[in-house]
C-alpha cells in the first residue's frame, strides 16, 4: 500500500479518488493506529491485577535475566486438565510494577466480543467425527434426457453415497476462499505500484538520468540489456495502435468466411490463432439416441496438460507472460450484445508473483530521482505500449490516451521510426513485466520486516498425533532460510485450555513461559519480548523449539481456547503485521470463537439450509480476519483433526487475509510427516511479498467488476494482500462499461505494490494488450479454457456458500450449454452439421474440465460424497490455485510404470510416460500405475501384478494391509526407480508434496476412495461419466437450437 502520488489528476469520467489517494491506501494503517516505530509498546495489557502465571521453560533453576523473579519453574510433563482445576503450577499475579507499562487493552471493544460463556472454562466438547451416515438420502434418478427447458440437468444425483469414505482420508490441503463481488465502482482509479523481488531479480539498474543529447546511453548498472525485442515492428509502435494482422485463410475443414477479425488489432503474425478450426464430434442426431459409431476414445482429453495457444503470445511479444495474466478470451468483445452471447466468464486470472524459469526473471528498474513515470490522469505505469511523440518530449498513455510530458531526466530522442534511441536500455519500455523500486511516497510507514508468528495447539491430540514435534522440528530446520535475514522477526504462542506466551528475548539463555488462563479478558504479558529479532534471539528460539515437544509430551488437556489465543496473537502482531501460522488440532471449545459440531443433522442436507454449513456461523472469525487484514497480518491455517473441526469457520481467517488452508485430516506423524514438513517448509521459505495491495487497470470502456480469491477488498478495486507469494492466483470478471467499444485494442495493467523481504518497497507491473473483436466466432476461437475453468471454479465454489451443491453444478452446465448452443448457431446450419456436436478447438477440453469441476471435492455429489471439512478445505484451496495447478487437480495424470520398472537399468533415465485417460478402462490388472493430482499420489497395484514387483517395492510388507504400509525406498533397483519417478513428478511442481497412497485393485473402500472416485471419466456415485455428459450437453445444445 502506498500513498500513491498525491498529484494525480482526476480522471474525467471517473470522479472518485484514484486508488493512489492516500486516504484509501493508508487507511488501514491509520485506522488501526499501530505505532510504526520499533517501540511497539502499544500492546494491550491486562488490567491491573489480572492473574498472570509465568514460568520458565527450565524445569529447574531460576531463569536467567531480570524477569526471572516473576516466573515459576515449569514442571515438565504437566497434566493439563480441562476442568476447572487449576493447572499444576500456580498463577502468579503480575506485580503491578511489571505490568504498569502496558497500556490498557485497546483492540477489542466489548461490542466485538461475544458475551462471555457461562462456564468460565467451558464444558468439554466431545467432538464427534462426522462420518458418512449410513442412511442414504434417496434421490430421484437423474435423467440422461434433456429436460424440457433449460439445460440444468443435474449432473448426477446428489447423494448417492459412495460407500467408501474411509477414515484415513487425506485430502489435499486447501485453502479456499471466496471473494467478494466488488461493488460497482463508478470509476476506475488507477495505479498502484509494487516493489519487487529481491531474490530473483537481476541487479537493479538505476536508470541514469538521460542526457538529452546522448542518444546512446551505455548500460549502466547490472541490468543486462533486454533481448532485442525481436519484432522491430512492435517496438516501432511502442504503445498505440498496432495494425491488425492480415486475415489468414482459414484452414478449417469447414469454411470460416465469417471469421472476421477486422476489429482485432494484433500485430502481424497472429494469424495462426485465427486459423484454427472448430471441431466436431459425431453424436446422435436424435435426442436420446447414441450414435453407435461414437467411440469414447475419440473424445478430447488434455493428456498433454495445459497447452496454451501460442499465437496470441507471438502476436503480442510485448505482453507479460501468461503465467502472470490470462484472459478467458483474448478477443475482447466490442459490444454488450457480444458479451451476452458469450455466456462463458469474461475476465482474467492473475498470478502476480508466479515463479519464472531461470533467465526469465522480472527485471528491476530504479528510476531514482526521476520518479516512477506514470500517467498523470489514470496513474498507469509507463510500459511498452505507451507512445512517445513530439520528438520524445511527450508520451501518450495507452490506457486513457492522455498526452503526458516526459520528465527531463527521462527524455530521449526518437529515431526515424519513432523509437526512443535508448529503448534497449529501458526494460520498462520493452518488457511486459517489470518491477520498479518505489520511493518514499509509496510508503505510509517504514517497510516492515518479514515476520513469522506461530500459534500452536498443544492439546492432547496435537501432541499424540506427533504434529507438535514435526512442526517444531520443521520450523527449526527452516530458521536459516526464512526470508529477510537479518531483519526477520519471530514469535510463538501455544494453547490448550490456557494460553502460553514465550519470552524469547535475546538476553535470556532459555525461553520463559507465561501462562494466561483468563480467557475472557485477554492480555499480553511482556509484549516487547514475545516478538523478537530472529538473528538476535536465535539461540533462545532454538531452545524453545527443542523443548516444546517435551514440555507438552504428557499433556492431557483436551480443550482448545483457540479464539482467545488468536486474539492474543493478533495483539502481539498488530503493530507490524506479518504471517500468522496457525496449527490447529481440536475444535475450538473455550472462550470467544468457540465452535460447535455442525453437520450432524442429516435432515439439513439437500435443503436450502445446507449451504449454511459451509460458511462460518460465528461472526468472530470474519471480524478477526478483517482486523488482521487491516493490520497486514496474513493467516495460514494448518488443520489436523481426525474429527470435525469446522474448517468453514476457521478457514475464513485465511480467506480474507490472503492466506492459505492446509488440511491434514487424521494427521499422524508416522504417515504424514514428510508432507507436513515439506509444505510447511515451502510456506516458510518461499519468497513472500509483504503488506501488499494489488489493482488491475484496464482501458477505457471496460472494467473489472468482481474479484475471486483469497483477499479483502479495500476499495472497489483494490485488493488487500497482507502477504502474497508465487502460489496465489486471483480471478476477476470483466464488464463493458459502454455499449460499444471504440478502440481496437484493450490494455490491462496489473500492479502489485509490496514490501520485499529485503525491506524494499516495490511495484511489480504486468502489462498486456488484447484486440477487440466484433465477431462472436472470434471470441470463441480465442478462448482460453484454463482461464475459463479457473473463473468457473471460483464462481461455483462461491455459489456453494449460498446455494445447494446441485445448483452450483447446474450453473456450470447451464453456461457451457448456452455457449455451445450459441456457437452452434453460428455454424451448424450453414455447414449442415446436423446432429454433430461442434465446438471451437480452443474449447475442446471445456466439457471434460467442466465435468471434472462438478466432480471435484467442493462440488461433488451430496453430503455423503465428501465430508464437510474436506469440502470446505478443498474449496479454500481451489480458490487460490494458479491455472495450471488447478487444471492438474481437475484432470490428474495417470501413468503406467511397471514396464519401466522392469526395464534394463541402462535405459532408466527415460521418463516419458504417456498419460492415460482417467477411467478404470485404462487400468490393466497386470500393471502398476501412479495417479498424481499435484496434491497426492495414488499407487495402484493390479490384482495380477507380478509378485516380484510388489516384493521388490514393498519388501515383506507386500502382503500387509496397505493402510499400514508406507512407501519407502528398499534396497532393490525397482524400488529405487519408483522413488525416482515420484521424485521427478514432485519436481514438476513443488508447491505441495504428494504423499503416496498405496491401493490394491479390488480392496475397498480404499481403492474407491483414493482412486475410483477420482476417475472423472467414469460414472461414479450417481454422477455422469464423460460420454454421458457429452451426450447430455449435446442434447441440451440442440434443444431450441
Ligand atoms: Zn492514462
Amino acid at each position: 500500500m502506498g500513498t500513491e502520488n498525491s498529484n494525480h489528476a482526476n480522471f474525467p469520467q471517473r470522479p472518485a479518488a484514484p486508488f493512489a489517494a492516500a486516504s484509501q491506501s493508508t487507511s488501514s494503517f491509520l485506522s488501526s493506529g499501530p505505532v510504526f516505530g520499533s517501540e511497539a509498546s502499544a500492546f494491550a495489557a491486562t488490567p491491573a491485577g489480572a492473574p498472570q502465571a509465568t514460568r520458565t521453560l527450565l524445569s529447574s533453576g531460576p531463569a536467567v535475566g531480570s524477569e526471572a523473579s516473576g516466573f515459576r519453574p515449569i514442571q515438565p510433563g504437566r497434566s493439563n486438565d480441562p476442568s476447572t482445576t487449576p493447572p499444576p503450577w500456580s498463577y502468579v499475579p503480575t506485580p503491578l510494577g511489571a505490568s504498569q507499562r502496558l497500556p490498557a487493552p485497546q483492540f477489542f471493544s466489548t461490542a466485538q466480543v461475544p458475551p462471555p460463556h457461562t462456564s468460565p472454562l467451558g464444558q468439554p466438547v466431545f467432538s464427534q467425527p462426522i462420518r458418512t451416515p449410513t442412511g442414504h438420502v434417496s434421490s430421484p434418478p437423474v435423467s440422461l434426457y434433456p429436460q424440457q427447458q433449460i439445460p440444468t440437468v443435474p449432473m448426477g444425483s446428489p447423494p448417492q453415497s459412495m460407500n467408501h469414505v474411509p477414515s484415513g482420508r487425506i485430502v489435499s490441503p486447501s485453502s479456499l476462499d471466496s471473494s467478494f463481488s466488488a461493488p460497482r465502482p463508478t470509476f476506475q482509479p488507477l495505479q498502484s505500484g509494487f516493489p519487487g523481488y529481491p531474490s530473483k531479480q537481476p541487479t537493479a539498474v538505476t536508470q541514469p538520468p538521460s542526457m538529452q543529447s546522448a542518444p546512446f546511453v551505455t548500460h549502466q548498472g547490472g541490468y543486462g540489456p533486454p533481448r532485442p525485442s525481436t519484432s522491430g515492428p512492435f517496438l516501432a509502435h511502442q504503445g498505440g495502435y498496432v495494425p491488425p494482422p492480415p486475415v489468414a485463410a482459414p484452414q478449417a475443414v469447414y469454411s470460416r468466411e465469417q471469421m472476421q477479425h477486422q476489429a482485432s488489432g494484433p500485430p502481424v503474425g497472429s494469424v495462426q490463432g485465427l486459423t484454427e478450426d472448430f471441431s466436431s464430434l459425431s453424436l446422435a442426431s436424435i435426442p436420446g439416441s447414441l450414435d453407435p459409431g461414437l467411440d469414447s476414445k475419440a473424445l478430447p482429453r488434455p493428456l498433454d496438460g495445459d497447452i496454451e495457444q501460442k499465437s496470441f503470445a507471438e502476436a503480442y511479444p510485448l505482453n507479460c507472460n501468461s503465467r502472470y495474466l490470462r484472459l478467458t478470451t483474448t478477443a475482447i468483445p466490442t459490444s454488450q450484445s457480444l458479451v451476452s452471447r458469450w455466456h462463458l466468464p469474461l475476465g482474467a486470472v492473475v498470478c502476480p508473483l508466479a515463479e519464472a524459469p531461470d533467465g526469465e526473471e522480472v527485471p528491476v528498474v530504479n528510476f531514482a530521482t526521476t520518479g516512477i513515470i506514470r500517467c498523470r490522469r489514470c496513474r498507469t505505469y509507463v510500459n511498452p505500449y505507451v507512445v512517445f511523440t513530439d520528438g520524445g518530449r511527450k508520451w501518450r498513455c495507452n490506457i486513457c490516451a492522455l498526452l503526458n510530458d516526459v520528465p527531463g531526466d527521462y527524455f530521449a530522442h526518437l529515431d526515424a521510426s519513432g523509437r526512443r534511441i535508448d529503448l534497449n536500455e529501458r526494460p520498462e519500455l520493452t518488457k511486459g513485466s517489470v518491477e520498479f523500486i518505489a520511493p518514499a511516497e509509496y510508503m505510509v510507514r517504514p517497510p516492515m520486516p518479514p515476520l513469522y508468528f506461530f500459534l500452536i495447539d498443544v492439546s492432547i491430540s496435537a501432541v499424540r498425533s506427533g504434529m507438535l514435534e514435526v512442526v517444531a522440528q520443521t520450523i527449526k530446520s527452516c530458521l536459516d532460510r526464512l526470508p529477510g535475514f537479518p531483519r526477520t522477526q519471530i514469535g510463538f504462542i501455544t494453547f490448550d485450555s490456557t494460553i502460553h506466551f514465550y519470552n524469547i528475548k535475546s538476553s535470556l539463555t532459555q525461553p520463559q513461559m507465561m501462562v494466561v488462563s483468563d480467557l475472557d479478558d485477554i492480555f499480553v504479558p511482556l509484549p516487547d519480548d514475545l516478538l523478537v529479532n530472529l538473528s538476535e534471539s536465535r539461540s533462545v528460539v532454538d531452545a524453545l523449539l527443542d523443548s516444546l515437544p517435551s514440555i507438552f509430551q504428557d499433556n492431557l488437556n483436551v480443550e482448545s481456547a483457540f479464539g482467545p489465543a488468536l486474539k492474543a496473537a493478533f495483539m502481539v502482531m498488530s503493530q507490524l503485521g506479518g504471517k500468522l501460522l496457525i496449527f490447529q488440532n481440536t475444535l475450538p471449545s473455550l472462550g470467544v470463537g468457540r465452535l460447535r459440531l455442525r453437520g450432524d443433522d442429516l435432515r439439513v442436507y439437500g435443503t436450502d439450509k445446507e449451504h449454511a454449513l459451509r460458511i462460518p456461523e460465528d461472526p468472530f472469525y470474519k471480524q478477526m480476519a478483517a482486523d488482521c487484514s487491516k493490520c497486514q497480518i496474513a493467516v495460514n491455517i494448518y488443520a489436523f483433526s481426525d474429527k470435525y473441526t469446522d474448517i468453514a469457520s476457521i478457514g475464513t481467517l485465511a480467506k480474507y487475509t490472503g492466506g492459505q488452508v492446509y488440511y491434514y485430516p487424521s494427521f499422524h506423524s508416522t504417515i504424514h510427516q514428510e508432507k507436513l514438513s515439506h509444505e510447511l517448509a515451502r510456506d516458510l521459505t518461499r519468497e513472500t511479498a509483504w503488506e501488499a495491495v494489488m489493482r488491475i487497470r484496464c482501458g477505457k470502456g471496460v472494467r473489472f467488476t468482481s474479484y475471486h480469491g483469497n483477499f479483502m477488498l479495500r476499495s472497489t478495486d483494490l485488493l488487500a494482500l497482507p502477504a502474497v507469494d508465487c502460489d496465489k492466483a486471483y480471478a476477476a470478471q470483466l464488464s463493458l462499461e459502454e455499449t460499444l467499444l471504440t478502440t481496437q485494442t484493450v490494455y490491462f495493467q496489473v500492479a502489485l505494490l509490496y514490501t520485499s523481504s529485503s525491506g524494499e518497497r516495490r511495484i511489480r507491473v504486468h502489462t498486456a494488450a488484447a484486440p477487440v473483436a466484433a465477431d462472436l466466432g472470434e471470441m470463441y476461437h480465442q478462448a482460453d479454457t484454463g482461464a475459463i475453468i479457473s473463473l468457473f471454479s471460483r464462481l461455483a465454489i462461491e455459489k456453494t456458500l449460498s446455494y445447494k451443491l446441485e445448483e452450483a453444478r447446474s450453473s456450470i452446465q447451464h453456461r457451457i450449454v448456452k455457449a455451445l448452443r450459441e456457437y452452434r448457431n453460428l455454424y451448424a446450419v450453414q455447414h449442415r452439421l446436423g446432429g454433430r456436436m461442434i465446438y471451437p478447438e480452443s474449447l475442446k477440453f471445456l466439457l471434460l474440465y467442466g465435468l471434472s469441476l462438478c466432480k471435484s471435492v467442493p462440488l461433488r455429489g451430496g453430503y455423503a460424497d465428501a465430508q464437510l471439512d474436506d469440502r470446505c478445505a478443498a474449496g479454500y484451496t481451489m480458490m487460490a490455485l494458479p491455472v495450471k495447478r488447478l487444471l492438474k487437480l481437475l484432470y490428474p495424470s495417470l501413468v503406467r510404470v511397471d514396464e519401466y520398472l522392469v526395464k534394463d537399468i541402462s535405459q532408466s533415465h527415460d521418463f516419458n510416460f504417456s498419460r492415460l485417460p482417467l477411467t478404470a478402462e485404462s487400468l490393466d490388472s497386470r500393471g502398476l500405475y501412479v495417479y498424481d493430482d499435484g496434491f497426492r499420489f495414488v499407487v495402484w497395484f493390479g490384482r495380477t501384478l507380478s509378485p516380484e514387483i510388489a516384493v521388490n517395492l514393498l519388501g515383506k510388507d507386500f502382503a500387509t494391509d496397505f493402510l499400514r504400509v508406507t512407501l519407502s525406498e528398499h534396497g532393490s533397483e525397482m524400488s529405487r526407480k519408483l522413488m525416482g519417478i515420484l521424485k521427478k513428478f514432485r519436481e514438476t511442481d513443488p508447491s505441495y508434496y504428494q504423499l503416496p497412497h498405496l491401493v490394491r485393485q479390488g480392496e475397498q473402500p480404499r481403492e474407491g476412495f483414493f482412486l475410483l472416485a477420482n476417475l472423472v471419466e467414469d460414472q461414479v456415485g450417481g454422477m455422469s461419466g464423460y460420454l454421458d455428459w457429452v451426450m447430455q450437453i449435446h442434447r441440451q445444445v440442440q434443444q431450441n437450437a
